[in-house]
């Protein structure tokens, strides 16, 4: 069988390398979080299927970076077009893929899909420009050139809208990509690469090998023909992908996990701030995102989480499928039994549960319920990435105390603020230790925007320039006023 059916869209179970479909001996089995359902056997990659992926995506490399920003463009520039064509296909399939709310994949995140790839295209022709300086009557020609095949690996929780953060500008700078997806969430990039065959985009510039990190990914990352790693997931697999890279020197980019302070001052709207936090739960907690640790001055405490409170009592778990639906499902068993190993721990530490801590028997399945902990001081709940709807309520008393807080952790990926006063949400924004701020407000993201964590949420940033510094190797020609024959 080397397709299956999901809501009514065939999708390839095989790896598609050179602009062909190419099978595996061996199979992982794909099931649905929304109702563990069966989805299909995908082909497991390893070394060789690697080894042909990365060869084709050699071969096609010249002749991809010869096209030029415009040339390229156009082709890409179809290829959004066929993503919007598509919307609800991608979206049903992601959602039985991966769990995620059907409305957000229709509405939001598909559309994301098909902007990052146009924005790219776009910002490569438009936009990405030096102006040329002088020193000592010598000009500096700045340029982007196309730097070779990117390895890039992505993981679940967002699975196509991430993976195209990535092969948007990769493939908008002149680079060839094989992708390794997560082997959580292998169908939409299998329907996407069917997509980049109707939009014309010359076989091997994409290809995509499904199978384990293990054994897929760690081939992927250490092969020694690859010019860039753009890697997202979790900081044990930075680790090991670090340690690759390392051998061949390979520039890599990483953008990882985080455990982010959401502050709710004393002068904040506490009925924004409830709102804000509540929010912390979309997607079912599995954003990196997410505001995980709200810290609350003491005074406004009792009163914010009474809000909080009430706010979260209206939250509707359910099928994601379910237009009312706010939480779906957790995506896997093995994730489900992580947050709950969490969550039984914090309570056998005796830290207080506010909220939930269990998960919800009235759907069974892998619906966990939103979460709420008061922990102590350096509970292992508070420091470590749950990647649930789990989050925890701590109070403080004076600002310097929110920010030893708030920057009282190996991770350093976001933060949110919410306070009433200007002059003081800035002397906070300006002492906290993130790539990215939310001041009164969460999720507002712009692909012009350098995007990326500090500390251990990553390394590089990515966004406008910041992408194309990374996918293309930078080159200063220095053209001197001398020796010309003219
Ligand atoms: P993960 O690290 O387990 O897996 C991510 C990807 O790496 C998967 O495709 C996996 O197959 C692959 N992989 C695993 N071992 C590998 C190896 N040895 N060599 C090469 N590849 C390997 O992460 P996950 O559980 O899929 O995702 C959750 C994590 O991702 C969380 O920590 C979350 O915060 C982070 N995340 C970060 C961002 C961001 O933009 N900063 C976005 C989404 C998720």
């Amino acid at each position: 069988m080397t397709f299956i059916e999901v809501a009514g869209a065939k999708v390839d179970t095989r790896h598609y390398i050179g602009g062909a479909r190419v099978a595996s001996a061996e199979t992982f089995t794909n099931t649905s979080p929304v109702d563990g359902s069966f989805l299909g056997e995908i082909a497991r990659g390893g070394q060789t299927e690697i080894d042909l992926a990365v060869a084709a995506a050699n071969k096609a490399f010249k002749g991809w970076a010869a096209l030029g920003p415009v040339g390229r463009g156009e082709l890409l520039m179809k290829l959004a077009e066929l993503v919007e064509e598509n919307i609800e296909t991608l979206a049903q399939l992601e959602t039985m893929d991966n769990g995620s709310l059907l409305r957000s994949h229709r509405r939001g995140v598909m559309p994301r899909v098909a902007m990052n790839i146009r924005f790219f295209a776009d910002w490569a022709i438009n936009h990405l420009a030096h102006e040329k300086f002088e020193t000592r009557g010598h000009t500096n020609n700045i340029s982007w050139d196309p730097s070779g095949v990117c390895a890039l690996i992505t993981p679940w929780n967002a699975p196509l809208m991430l993976a195209t953060w990535k092969i948007g500008p990769a493939l908008a700078a002149g680079d060839t990509v094989v992708l390794k997806p997560a082997e959580w969430t292998p169908l939409s990039a299998s329907f996407f690469a069917d997509l980049t065959k109707q939009a014309g985009i010359p076989d091997g510039v994409f290809n995509v090998v499904q199978g384990y990190g293990r054994e897929a990914g760690a081939a992927l990352v250490a092969h020694t023909d690859i010019a860039r790693i753009s890697f997202t997931g979790s900081v044990p697999t930075a680790k090991v992908i670090a340690k690759a890279a390392a051998d061949n020197l390979t520039p890599l980019s990483f953008e990882l996990g985080g455990k982010s302070p959401l502050l709710v001052f004393e002068d904040a709207d506490l009925d924004l701030a409830a709102e804000l936090a509540v929010e912390q739960y979309d997607n079912a907690g599995q954003v990196c995102l997410s505001g995980t640790r709200i810290l609350v001055h003491e005074a406004v405490a009792d009163a914010f989480a009474e809000k909080f409170r009430e706010r979260a009592a209206k939250i509707k778990q359910g099928d994601p499928r379910d237009e009312t639906t706010d939480i779906g499902p957790q995506i896997h068993q093995v994730h489900f039994d992580r947050i709950k190993g969490f969550v039984d721990r914090a309570k056998a530490e005796g830290q207080t549960i506010v909220m939930g801590g269990e998960p919800n028997d009235d759907l069974g399945g892998l619906f966990f319920r939103p979460t709420l902990i008061q922990p102590s001081a350096g509970a292992e709940i508070v420091t470590q990435e749950v990647f649930g709807p789990v989050l925890c309520m701590q109070t403080f008393a004076t600002d310097e105390q929110a920010l030893e807080m708030a920057n009282g952790t190996e991770f350093g990926l976001a933060a949110v603020v919410v306070s009433g006063i200007r002059e003081h949400a800035e002397k906070i924004t300006k002492e906290l230790v993130a790539g990215t701020i939310w001041v009164n407000c969460f999720f507002v993201r712009d692909l012009r925007a350098p995007f990326g964590g500090s500390r251990k949420s990553g390394i590089g940033r990515e966004g406008g320039n910041w992408s194309f510094d990374f996918y293309a190797d930078v080159k200063n020609t220095v053209v001197s006023p001398n020796g010309w024959k003219e």
